[in-house]
C-alpha cells in the first residue's frame, strides 16, 4: 500500500490512525458482531457512539452547556437555508459579510428567505482580504451577522471574531472548524460540513446557542428545525451513522493530539513553512493580504501559468496530489487541514524548490 500526500480541499485527508481504527473495527465493532454501518441507530451500541462523539466534541471545542450540538445532513449548503429558517425570529433580514465565493453563496441562498444586507464585500478586490471592520455597514436590527471564517477557495481567514454589537454572529466554519482554539461563546451559531476537518462527508455539525431556538419561519419542516432536531438528539430520522462514528474517532484523535492548543500551534507552523517559502521565491505568489491569510487553504500561482500542468504532473509523480486550484481562481491550492502532517507540507515545499531549480 502506498498513500499519497493529499492536499485535496474536500473531501480531504483524514488522520491515518483514525483510518486504521476504522479498518480494525469495520467488521465487528467492539464485540457487537456487526459493522457500525449495520447497526440500528436506536440500539444502545450506536447510541453510545453518538453520545461519546458529542461529549468529545464538546470537550475538545470547549462548547458551553447552553449550546446545543446537532448532527445534521445536507452539508453546509443546506445550512445556507436552515439558518434564516431558524434564526430570523420575527426580524426581516440579516447581515452578510462576503469574503469569498462561499459567503457569496450563503448570502444568495439566504436572500431567498429573507432580506439580505451585504454589509461588506471584498469582491471588487477579488477576495484578497477581509474588509476592515470599520467599513461594514451593519443593520442594528439584523437577526444575525453571517461570516465565513475561512474562505476555502480564496484562502482568506478571519483571525479574530468581529464585534457585532450584540447581534448574534453566525459562522460557516466548514473549512477551519477545530483548527485552533476559539471562544464558542462569541458565536450564536457555528456550522460546518464534516468533509474538511472532521470526517467523511454526509454529516454536518451545528453548534447553536439555546435561546436562539424555537421561532422558525412558518411552514419550516421539522427536519430543518434546529429545536426539533435538538429535542430528538439529532435522530428525528436515521442519521448519517457511519460519518457520525468516524467524526467521533477524529474528535478522540484531536484530544490525543493535545487538543486545540497543540493542533493550533501545529497548523500555524505548517502554514508558516509554506507561506515563508512562497514569499521568499519570486516564482510563486499568494495574492492574499498577509494578516488575512488562511492557515487551512493556501492558493498560489506560478510566475508562468503555462507551466501549471507540468507542475501538477510532476507533483503527482512524487505522490503530491489535489493541488489544482479551484476553477474560479486557477493556479494551485494546497489544503493543509489538521490531518496534513508537517512532513507532508515539507515534501510540497521541497518539490516546489525542485520545480524552480529545473526551470532555469
Ligand atoms: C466546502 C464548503 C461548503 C460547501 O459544503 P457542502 O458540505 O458541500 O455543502 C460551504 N462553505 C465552506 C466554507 C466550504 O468550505
Amino acid at each position: 500500500m502506498k498513500r499519497i500526500v493529499n492536499f485535496s480541499a474536500g473531501p480531504a485527508t483524514l488522520p491515518f490512525e483514525v483510518l486504521q481504527q476504522v479498518q480494525a473495527e469495520l467488521l465487528d465493532w467492539n464485540g457487537s458482531g456487526m459493522s457500525v454501518m449495520e447497526m440500528s441507530h436506536r440500539d444502545k451500541e450506536f447510541m453510545s457512539i453518538a453520545q461519546a462523539a458529542e461529549q468529545d466534541l464538546r470537550e475538545v471545542m470547549g462548547i458551553p452547556a447552553n449550546y446545543k450540538v446537532l448532527f445534521m445532513q445536507g452539508g453546509a449548503t443546506a445550512q445556507f437555508s436552515f439558518v434564516p429558517m431558524n434564526l430570523l425570529r420575527g426580524k426581516a433580514g440579516a447581515d452578510y459579510i462576503v469574503t469569498g465565493d462561499w459567503g457569496k453563496k450563503a448570502a444568495k441562498i439566504g436572500g431567498q428567505l429573507c432580506k439580505v444586507n451585504v454589509a461588506a464585500s471584498a469582491e471588487a478586490d477579488k477576495f484578497t482580504h477581509i474588509p476592515e471592520r470599520g467599513s461594514w455597514n451593519l443593520d442594528p436590527d439584523a437577526a444575525y451577522v453571517h461570516i465565513t471564517p475561512n474562505e476555502t477557495i480564496h484562502g482568506v481567514e478571519f483571525h479574530a471574531e468581529p464585534d457585532t454589537a450584540g447581534v448574534p454572529l453566525v459562522a460557516d466554519m466548514s473549512s477551519n472548524i477545530l483548527s485552533r482554539p476559539i471562544d464558542v461563546s462569541k458565536y450564536g451559531l457555528i456550522y460546518a460540513g464534516a468533509q474538511k476537518n472532521i470526517g467523511p462527508s454526509g454529516v454536518t455539525i451545528v453548534v447553536v446557542r439555546e435561546d436562539l431556538l424555537g421561532e422558525t419561519l412558518p411552514k419550516t419542516p421539522a427536519i430543518f428545525d434546529y429545536k426539533q432536531v435538538a429535542d430528538n438528539e439529532s435522530m428525528l430520522n436515521t442519521p448519517p451513522c457511519f460519518a457520525w462514528y468516524v467524526a467521533g474517532l477524529v474528535f478522540k484523535w484531536m484530544k490525543q493530539q493535545g487538543g486545540m492548543t497543540a493542533i493550533g500551534e501545529r497548523n500555524a507552523a505548517k502554514a508558516a513553512l509554506l507561506y515563508d517559502y512562497i514569499d521568499s521565491e519570486p516564482f510563486y505568489t499568494n495574492p492574499v493580504r498577509k494578516a488575512d491569510r488562511s492557515r487551512m487553504n493556501v492558493p498560489f500561482t506560478l510566475a508562468n501559468p503555462e507551466r501549471d500542468a507540468d507542475f501538477l504532473k510532476g507533483a503527482k509523480a512524487v505522490g503530491l496530489s489535489g493541488l489544482k486550484g479551484h476553477r474560479s481562481v486557477g493556479g494551485m491550492r494546497a489544503s493543509i487541514y489538521n490531518a496534513m502532517t508537517i512532513d507532508g507540507v515539507q515534501a510540497l515545499v521541497d518539490y516546489m524548490k525542485e520545480f524552480v531549480r529545473t526551470q532555469s
